[in-house]
């Protein structure tokens, strides 16, 4: 059976502001049921939204980013349908002229690069929350503190061509929103989240058959992500070969990963887009979008990952370093001024996210949390570079540093770590061993490169292990070639 798998997305982002969408209450995760809440967002007759100026801010800003074109007039429209979490029966989204539309976003994969067009990204509020099983007689209650939380959709055509794509794709819009700071990104707590529509196109007898399109939902994570659209894929193929079902009017159906059991269910026939019944939101005025507000937030707008991630590749930093580097905002920015204490950025790159992700990951610390500044760090990776201590003595150095505070010089000045280096303090050791070893002396001299190990082993034993290694082993050659 040949065939191609085709995925769209539908990504819906919070936005990080300070207060709700349409109204002044905290746009917070989490509280007390029901604390954050007030007539505007419960959506109490008689009450008026109030667009939120930094949500349409942060909304343009992402826009820009996936490289939308921003519409010059945008309005709100009301969406309606009925369901306990959104208390007006409506919810107020954009419908024919949504803030961006237009863009596109490419994603690299371990199978290569794919460009994915970008429908358009709108703005909307988020629902509250049912919740379910309530003491002890399980009774079911409604949060409405997430309701009227910014929400940007951004809605993708069906460009994506595998699960791992498509997790790809979530991975970089995340990257992308975070580096704007304009979103947490977190999946967890319900900040990012991603449905996706998917179908087949099966070939056969040298027709295309397009299967029914199945939007999922309820993927949490990356993992599910994969797993449920991996799914999707196989159970969608054995349909095919049992029922030979393909697409046509009303056949979309809504499916919600069951992470549990690892299968997909179906919740619900799709709605097409007339059971909303659009109209305009009569009480919030068309909000002009001049040029001149939005090319200065085009020129405002943070360094995006994929930029940061080609100039630290051109910076001569392994490619997986600059990966790190640029997924992280904080280290990056810690790296560069690490780089600025004329640190050299190969080596300054491997450390932080060698050493230094290793130190927060077994502390549990945040990127943000840890402990070394940056000066302090580009002094040790000086003493590497002179010499004064080896490679692997700075790693205990800078685990020193982070847990007492105490500077690299200190610690290396109280723990008697420094180098022996410079051929006088070295000859002695050297001689010694040459006197102590005269067969390895011998054997080397005969062409047996390996005595060298050897005598440079007795050396480093010698000096309790400060020797400088390069310098031992230039003097060793020395010597013996005499
Ligand atoms: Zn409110």
């Amino acid at each position: 059976m040949k065939y191609d798998v085709v995925i769209g997305c539908e990504v819906h982002v919070q936005l990080a502001t300070k207060s709700k969408m349409f109204c002044s209450c905290p746009n917070k995760f989490g509280g007390e049921p029901n604390t954050r809440v007030c007539p505007v967002c419960l959506g109490l007759p008689g009450s008026l939204p109030v667009p939120n100026s930094a949500a349409l801010e942060m909304a343009v800003k992402a826009g820009l980013a996936l490289g939308c074109s921003i519409a010059p007039i945008t309005k709100f429209d009301r969406k309606n349908y009925m369901y306990p979490d959104l208390p007006k029966a409506y919810q107020i989204s954009q419908y024919d002229i949504p803030i961006a539309v237009d863009g596109k976003l490419s994603v690299r994969t371990g199978e290569g690069e794919r460009e994915v067009r970008i429908i358009r990204a709108h703005l909307e509020e988020d629902a509250g929350k049912n919740v379910h099983a309530l003491g002890a007689d399980g009774r079911s209650g409604v949060d409405y503190n997430r309701a009227g939380t910014p929400l940007l959709e951004i809605v993708s055509e069906p460009d994506l061509r595998s699960p791992a794509e498509a997790a790809a794709y979530v991975a970089s819009i995340r990257e992308i929103v975070r580096a704007l700071d304009v979103s947490d990104g977190n999946m967890e707590e319900g900040s990012l989240r991603c449905d996706a529509n998917i179908n087949l196109w099966v070939y056969e007898g040298g027709v295309k058959h397009a299967t029914p399109i199945v939007e999922l939902k309820n993927m949490n994570s990356f993992k599910s992500i994969r797993q449920a659209l991996e799914y999707e894929v196989e159970r969608q193929a054995d349909e095919w070969r049992e029922a030979r079902l393909t697409m046509e009017k009303g056949s979309k159906r809504t499916r919600g990963w069951n992470e549990e059991r690892g299968v997909t269910v179906l919740l619900r026939v799709k709605e097409e887009e007339a059971d909303y019944r659009y109209f305009p939101e009569p009480d919030i005025r068309p909000i002009a979008l001049d040029r001149e507000y939005v090319e200065g937030l085009r020129s405002s707008l943070a360094e995006l990952p994929e930029a940061r991630r080609e100039r630290y590749r051109k910076l001569g930093i392994s490619a997986q370093d600059a990966e790190g580097l640029a997924a992280s905002s904080v280290l990056a920015f810690y790296f560069e001024s690490v780089v600025e204490e004329q640190a050299d950025a190969k080596k300054a790159a491997s450390w932080i996210m060698g050493e230094v992700r290793k130190y927060l990951n077994e502390k549990g610390l945040a990127d943000e949390d840890y402990p070394v500044k940056a000066p302090a760090l580009a002094r040790l990776l000086a003493l590497i570079e002179q010499g004064t201590i080896s490679n692997t003595q700075a790693k205990v150095v800078l685990v020193a540093m982070a847990d007492s505070g105490k500077s690299a010089d200190d610690i290396v000045r109280e723990q008697g770590l420094a180098q022996i280096s410079g051929e006088a303090a070295l000859l002695e050791f050297v001689e010694k061993a040459l006197i102590e070893n005269p067969d390895s002396a011998a054997n080397y001299r005969a062409g047996k490169e390996k005595a060298l190990g050897h005598l440079m082993g007795q050396v480093m034993k010698l000096s309790r292990g400060k020797a400088n290694p390069q310098e031992v082993e230039k003097l060793l050659k020395k010597r013996l070639s005499e």
